[in-house]
Order: C-alpha cells, then sequence, then structure tokens
C-alpha cells in the first residue's frame, strides 16, 4: 500500500477497493463458510429490530444514494441495502416529521439519501478512500458514524411536483457552503439565496420538531439522539 501512495487518487482508490474487498472477503470467509454469498442487508436489520421507515410511513421517500453508483465514490456499496432502515425510535421520530411537513405543505415529502449503514460497509467506504482527500469525510469504521448506530438520516424535500428544493449544493457536497454553521454569511455574500437558505430552514425545522438533532457541517444530516445518548444506548451495527 505504500508504494501506490504516491499515485494518482483514481489508482490509490482502485487498489484499496480491492484490497478492501480482499480483507473484508477474507474476515468473512473465516468467520462463516456460507460467507462468499453477499450479506443479505435487510433481513439481518429486520432481524435486529431495526424498521423499514416506509413500513410506517409510505408518503417519505427514499433514495439511497450509495447503494448506486450516483455517489462521491462512484460506486454502490450498499449491495442489497436498498432501503432506509432506522432504530424503531428514530424511524417513528421521522414518520413525525413527514406528518409535520404534511400539515405544513401538503404533497411535500422527505427524501431520504441514507440511513442504517452497518460497519462492515463503512469499512469498506474506509478502504476506497483512505489516502485519498476524501477520508476526512468519512467516519473511521474503529469508532463510526451515528449512521453505524442507526440512528442518524441524511435526506432532503421534494415537492407537490416532486422536485427536490433547492439547498444551495447538492447532497455530499463537500465544502463550506454545504455547511449549516456557514449560511448568514453566505446569504450576505450572495453565495447563497433566501430562498435557499428558507428552504434549509424548513428541513430543520421540521426535523427538530419531530425530535432530531441537526449538525453545523452537513444541512442534509440529523441524528435522532445526541452522539452521548446513542453510545450509552445503542450497539453498532456490525
Ligand atoms: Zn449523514
Amino acid at each position: 500500500m505504500t508504494l501506490r501512495q504516491g499515485r494518482s487518487a483514481m489508482t490509490g482508490c482502485r487498489f484499496s477497493l480491492i484490497a478492501g474487498l480482499a480483507l473484508l472477503g477474507g474476515l468473512s470467509a473465516l468467520a462463516s463458510p456460507q460467507a462468499s454469498s453477499p450479506p443479505d442487508w435487510e433481513a439481518i436489520l429486520t432481524s435486529m429490530g431495526l424498521v423499514d421507515v416506509q413500513s410506517i410511513q409510505r408518503d417519505i421517500g427514499v433514495d439511497l444514494k450509495y447503494s448506486t453508483a450516483d455517489n462521491f465514490l462512484g460506486r454502490d456499496v450498499y449491495g442489497s441495502l436498498e432501503k432506509c432502515f432506522l432504530r424503531n425510535e428514530a424511524a417513528r421520530k421521522l414518520a413525525a416529521a413527514q406528518d409535520k411537513l404534511t400539515h405544513l405543505k401538503p404533497g411535500w415529502r422527505l427524501l431520504v439519501f441514507d440511513g442504517a449503514r452497518p460497519r462492515r460497509i463503512q469499512a469498506l467506504m474506509w478502504e476506497i478512500v483512505r489516502g485519498t482527500p476524501q477520508q476526512r469525510y468519512v467516519a473511521n469504521p474503529a469508532t463510526g458514524s451515528n449512521h453505524n448506530f442507526g440512528v442518524a438520516v441524511d435526506l432532503t424535500i421534494v415537492d407537490a411536483e416532486g422536485q427536490e428544493l433547492d439547498m444551495g449544493t447538492a447532497f455530499d457536497f463537500f465544502g463550506d457552503l454545504a455547511q449549516p454553521r456557514y449560511e448568514e454569511d453566505f446569504l450576505k455574500q450572495g453565495k447563497l439565496t433566501e430562498g435557499q437558505v428558507e428552504n434549509r430552514r424548513l428541513l430543520r425545522k421540521i426535523m427538530i420538531d419531530a425530535g432530531f438533532l441537526s449538525i453545523s457541517t452537513e444541512w442534509w444530516h440529523f441524528d435522532a439522539f445526541s452522539r452521548d445518548e446513542i453510545r450509552r444506548r445503542f450497539a453498532i451495527i456490525e
């Protein structure tokens, strides 16, 4: 791996992915004789008591970006995981957020980009970005992301015509413009419009009213509980 660090990011990504897959394959082969077949994540998460959010609130839209190639990794790393699963309490809060949105804006829907993410997938993502500029945007699987506990959700809002609201940046935009802590400055500088900031405020309002916590660095990310409470009450999803 050391010899390859001087190569281009693309080459590094490719080799890291292969190394990551080989490592994961090797680990699972040790753990179980049938581990060569890909995990049925939805069955695993259901058996752990996590909830498919659309099973309790069918108005919520789901487009899991990491289960497509339309993400910053450029590949599907979620495999069989196509739905947004969350811990039951977090799923109930998300359903409440959709109810609040429907009340304020009939016909508008939440559109979820990410929910529960098993640590094994986090490790794969970590291997892909290791040594690249994107490394700082992926949580180290050793400590885990709140997504690994099944209590974090990434999402936006779509209007009654099905159009995503303009939030000023795309989901997973890596730059200050995506960070709520700089919103007022960008508004003054004309880099974000009043409409874009209003859209973000609407998303925050309904999510916070439903019991979520927003973060200062990503407009799309919300946690159902504080970091301390998450680590006290929930196990990481391996
Ligand atoms: Zn997130």
